[in-house]
């Protein structure tokens, strides 16, 4: 659980970030809490955990800009079929930072993430991808993928087919999440 002061200063970080990467919102869209979101995962935000801020989301499309703290990871997961549409696909694009990416195929060995402490099981995928600014790859298509940002954080864009996160799934049926 996070207060709403730490939430706040969390978002303003955020802000921050965007803004330092020449990214600009409305009043509407950050106050909108169905547009600038953070997600938490096992109560431990600042290791576990994504900021979006989600600009457009139709049946077939969606734009959101995501920012990781240092260090930050969202847990590994997938995007399964919804009512026989095929699982979301998206491409990551890094804007400012590094990240590292992961998805199925051959294990990297010694990846370059440091995986939660205690989560190591959640943690399967390994084939690495190390992103900077101006880099981008393409994930989903139902597989499994996770990402880390490196020690300065990482500010990116995601274009995709449309978003349900709701009917996304991870490792583990019992992570507690929460949005904020
Ligand atoms: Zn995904």
């Amino acid at each position: 659980m996070i207060s709403p002061e730490k939430v706040q200063e969390y978002k303003n970080n955020v802000l921050e970030a965007f803004a330092e990467a020449g990214l600009i919102f409305t009043k509407e869209e950050i106050n909108n809490p169905g547009k600038f979101q953070l997600i938490e995962y096992y109560d431990r935000f600042e290791e576990v955990g994504i900021a979006m801020l989600t600009v457009t989301n139709e049946p077939r499309y969606c734009g959101r800009f995501l920012y990781f703290f240092p260090g930050q990871s969202c847990i590994e997961h997938w995007h399964p079929q919804v009512d026989g549409k095929p699982g979301k696909e998206e491409t990551f694009r890094v804007l400012k930072g590094t990240i590292y990416a992961y998805e199925e195929g051959p294990e990297t060995l010694r990846i370059k993430a440091a995986i939660p402490k205690g989560l190591e099981r959640f943690y399967i995928v390994k084939n690495e991808t190390v992103l900077n600014a101006g880099d981008q790859i393409v994930l989903g298509k139902e597989a499994k993928h996770w990402f880390q940002a490196g020690l300065e954080g990482a500010v990116c864009v995601e274009f995709s087919t449309q978003a349900i996160d709701d009917r996304d799934r991870g490792n583990d049926p019992d992570c507690r999440i929460a949005i904020y």
